[in-house]
């Protein structure tokens, strides 16, 4: 694609990246059959193709964003999947970021909308915010039916997103996982040290995937340390477009970890959520024009394994037991499209005594992305209700996924248990079994 940056916007490092990134598009278009809002809505702005013009125009122009752009936009879920179809290496996680960071800096939203925005980056990235608002949701949730329904539209306004956060409030929370600085030592003979990073949703909604992973870890030889002044990754408030907030939490994070190399040294950095997993991996990349923190971002980075990447390297236990359950797997898009993890978890989870199912349509997003299913409830809700029906084809006994958000979404429309990846293989390699009836 011809650009027309000028020498001194081309000066500015993000500028000339976008360049970058724009030149390399063909305007092919094959990435608009893999893009779930396309397939959803037929409009050629509401595909990624359509989405990178958009974007060329605000950033060559130099304008600020118009209520047009700014709604398709919004409705992009960052899923990615437009990057695993495109022939031409077009890196558009890098582009949609950068336009999201411009509309936070040069678009003002109705003030319902910003205020909304600034709760969400208020409260989901620290746990006892978070726990304390889903004990106010739940509380608030039987005043929700006195809400009015409004009529499903495709950019929502405020009474369905409040009625969509109310809806994803979990009936109960599990008591709080183990404290940041506990270090779990290895059982037998130590065959490496690991930091496992303890998330800030899924801590709240469900700390027994982290306490899986440490169980099957430290079973197979893996010290585990979860790190002192360790933060969220950044992931919500970077897919805000708030990027100062995020770029902060980042060099904490980058901080906190190096202290941790540094001492007695770490194998990897484990993830078992993949969306934050997505974004600590590009640190490198997000800090790289910070001088102070650059090396190490990109030591970080290197270091960061989804965990059934780290698991996979480890000499499994024997499976303890083969029943035939059937599996449906969730291949999460930050997994499959942010990651390029595949068969991994699948071929874990089958060498491990489960029946694994592909799901169809598997390329196509649940609908969770981050704060989407609260900030676009209508099209996050079409988008859960099609993965539902997909899953319901295979007839699974359960659904393994490896991302809390996916997890939280997809149980929002099932009857079907789901549960993390990791919970199974623990399970199987001789750990506890998963709690089946567990909401999330
Ligand atoms: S597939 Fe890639 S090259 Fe083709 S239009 Fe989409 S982004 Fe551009
Ligand atoms: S990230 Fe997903 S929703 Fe956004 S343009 Fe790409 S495929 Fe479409």
């Amino acid at each position: 694609m011809k650009t027309e940056f000028s020498l001194a916007q081309l000066a500015d490092p993000d500028i000339a990246e976008a360049d970058k990134i724009l030149r390399a598009c063909v305007h092919c278009g094959f990435c608009t059959a893999t893009c779930p809002t396309y397939v959803l809505l037929g409009d050629e702005l509401d595909s990624p193709r359509g989405r990178i013009y958009l974007i060329k125009e605000m950033l060559e122009k130099d304008q600020a964003p118009t209520g047009e752009v700014v709604k398709h936009i919004d409705r992009c879920l960052s899923c990615l999947a437009c990057m695993t179809t495109c022939p031409s290496g077009v890196n558009y996680m890098h582009l949609v970021d950068q336009a999201r960071v411009r509309i936070e800096q040069r678009y003002r939203r109705p003030l319902t909308e910003r205020l909304l925005r600034q709760v969400l980056a208020f409260v989901l990235p620290d746990p006892r915010r978070f726990r304390i608002s889903m004990w106010l949701a739940r509380l608030a949730r039987p005043l929700g039916v006195l809400l009015p329904t409004p009529r499903p539209q495709a950019t929502p306004g405020l009474i369905q997103r409040i009625k969509a956060m109310l809806a994803l409030a979990p009936n109960r929370l599990p008591p709080a996982g183990p404290a940041a600085g506990s270090v779990f030592a290895a059982l037998g003979k130590k065959r490496g040290r690991v930091a496992l990073l303890q998330g800030c949703a899924q801590q709240v909604l469900a700390p027994r995937i982290n306490q899986a992973a440490i169980s099957l870890l430290t079973r197979h030889g893996i010290e585990v340390v979860l790190v002192r002044d360790e933060q969220c990754c950044g992931a919500l408030t970077h897919h805000l477009g708030n990027d100062q907030d995020a770029l902060a939490r980042a060099r904490a994070n980058v901080a906190a970890w190096g202290k941790e190399m540094a001492g007695e040294g770490l194998d990897a950095i484990l993830v078992t959520t993949s969306g934050c997993g997505t974004v600590i991996k590009d640190y490198g990349y997000l800090l790289r024009e910070d001088r102070a923190s650059a090396v190490d971002a990109a030591k970080v980075s290197a270091l960061a394994k989804d965990i059934t990447e780290y698991v996979a390297g480890l000499e499994l236990a024997p499976a303890a037991r083969a029943d035939d359950i059937v599996v449906a797997y969730h291949s999460a898009c930050s997994l499959q499209h942010g990651q390029k993890i595949t068969g991994l978890p699948k071929e874990l989870l089958s060498k491990n005594g489960f029946v694994v199912k592909d799901v169809p349509e598997s390329h196509l997003c649940c609908g969770s992305a981050g704060t989407y299913n609260i900030l676009q409830p209508e099209l996050a809700g079409r988008l859960r209700d099609r993965k539902v029906a997909n899953i319901a084809s295979v007839k699974p006994d359960m659904i393994a996924a490896g991302n809390i958000g996916c997890m939280v979404q997809i149980a929002s429309g099932t009857s079907v248990p789901v549960v993390h990846t990791i919970e199974l293989l623990d399970w199987a390699t001789g750990g506890a079994r998963p709690e089946m009836n567990a909401q999330v």
